[in-house]
């Protein structure tokens, strides 16, 4: 993990004397909970009741349901590479609804709050707009109007540069923002509020016998999360565990205990295989016929951290009559830009052809120490063959496998593996081995 990500945030402290019994807990809410006015009501209500209970709360939300997305949509009409800064500019206006409403709500019911953007929390960021991440946290402003007795509600996603422009942390930032203020703050815990009660050993909505994970490594977290679980941005998940907070994922409309997602040693499941989190939207592109010699990897990929594109699977194929192809994956949001830098570098080292295609997806089986235990894929790639699933890449790690598939086939895959592995199942005792099938004759690994 690179240390760079949001940094460490150092501890404000608990706050003035007489408040530091009273736990100080910072609660995020996200867009499919304050979809509607209604819903905004119910997140009130239940703020209202925590903060009956004694607790202090800085609430930190998202853009109301797809809000984000619409205004990506009409700005795509208009014009489909408009500056970066504009972009922020305009997502961020997401956020400062909600914080308006969810405040105004809670006036409603008679209890004391405030709004505050990002940059009057004191969020201060790096330069990159769209991508940007967390600088330093200044919660002075934060801390004092927690100590007036106010419940303090915070635009997630956005900050301030060292310039004075308003920049965004990268879509489902405001995971982040939240981690980021629990840290700064010293808070208690900090809760990320959605529409799902945890996270699931798979999609609830592709796998139906998926289940809750109580608790979960932050590593095994972070896979899931790049994969495309929705469930936290990985940078969040990042930034918790340099800062060392515990995170609570938890549904806005029932009472659950939701997943922990905490440190290692903390998880007694030691299952090989943990969970399967897929991604829909992948992209995929190749330099074909690029020179067999040092540095032309560098040269692309270079080129492409430049553009700060997130490059996922890469695959150099074998060399021959001195030239190679060099396949790599990216979001599909990414895919235009990527094209154009990939283009460019192709033009440059003289490769043969440039391909680029959307319409991939990637299934992944996470766990930590699986990957040392060969039956652990054989068992992956038989599930997918007796799916009829052709496997377009692979890559493995430590704690997961991934496959690149066709998108039309993503549900039919995760469920394959989820079934072969009977991850629906409750979890055995503690060292023993959950994955069944072609891992069980295996043993552990
Ligand atoms: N509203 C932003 C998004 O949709 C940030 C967030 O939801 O965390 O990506
Ligand atoms: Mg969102």
């Amino acid at each position: 993990m690179s240390a760079a990500v949001d940094g460490c945030v150092q501890p404000t402290g608990p706050g003035l004397p007489g408040t530091e019994s009273r736990a100080l807990v910072v609660q995020k809410f996200g867009g499919s909970s304050l979809a509607t006015p209604d819903h905004v009501r119910r997140v009130a209500c239940r703020i209202a009741q925590d903060r009956a209970a004694g607790r202090r709360l800085v609430i930190v939300v998202s853009a109301m349901g797809d809000a984000t997305d619409e205004l990506l949509e009409s700005l795509r009409v208009l014009n489909p590479r408009a500056p970066a800064r504009e972009v922020d500019m305009l997502l961020a206006t997401g956020e400062q609804v909600s914080i308006a409403l969810l405040a105004s709500a809670l006036w409603a019911l008679g209890c004391p709050a405030v709004s505050l953007t990002g940059w009057q929390a004191g969020v201060r960021t790096d330069r990159v707009h769209r991508k940007a991440q967390i600088a330093a946290m200044q919660p002075s402003r934060v801390l004092r109007e927690l100590e007036a007795g106010r419940v303090v509600i915070v635009a997630g996603f956005q900050g301030l540069s060292p310039d004075g422009e308003i920049t965004t942390l990268g879509r489902g930032g405001s995971d982040t923002t939240a981690v980021a203020l629990a840290a700064a703050l010293g808070a208690d815990e900090c809760e990320i509020y959605s529409d799902v009660d945890g996270v699931y050993t798979a999609d609830p909505r592709v796998v139906r016998s998926a289940r809750r994970i109580s608790i979960i490594s932050y590593d095994e977290m972070m896979e899931m999360a790049h994969l495309g679980a929705q469930v936290l941005q990985i940078r969040a998940v990042e930034c918790a565990l340099v800062n060392d907070v515990t995170i609570i994922a938890r549904s806005t409309f029932t009472a659950g205990p939701g997943t922990r997602i905490t440190e290692v040693g903390a998880v007694e499941d030691h299952s090989l295989a943990r969970a399967v989190a897929h991604d829909r939207h992948v992209a995929r592109l190749a330099l074909c016929g690029v020179p067999d010699r040092p540095g032309v990897a560098h040269r692309l990929f270079a080129a492409l951290a430049h553009q700060h594109i997130n490059v996922d699977m890469i695959i150099q194929s074998q060399s021959r009559n001195g030239k190679n192809d060099i396949a790599f994956t990216v979001g599909s949001d990414e895919l235009p830009h990527a094209e154009e830098t990939a283009r460019g570098v192709g033009r440059e080292l003289g490769a043969e052809a440039v391909l680029a295609e959307d319409g991939y997806g990637k299934v992944s089986l996470i766990g930590a120490g699986m990957a040392s235990n060969p039956g652990v894929a054989a068992g992956m790639f038989a599930a997918l063959a007796d799916a009829g699933v052709n496997i377009e890449m692979i890559s493995t790690s430590e704690i997961k496998i991934s496959c690149l598939l066709r998108r039309e086939v993503v549900d039919t895959a995760v469920r394959a593996v989820h079934d072969a592995f009977n991850l629906g199942r409750e979890s055995p005792l503690p060292g023993s081995t959950r994955a069944g099938g072609a891992v069980s004759a295996q043993g552990r690994g």
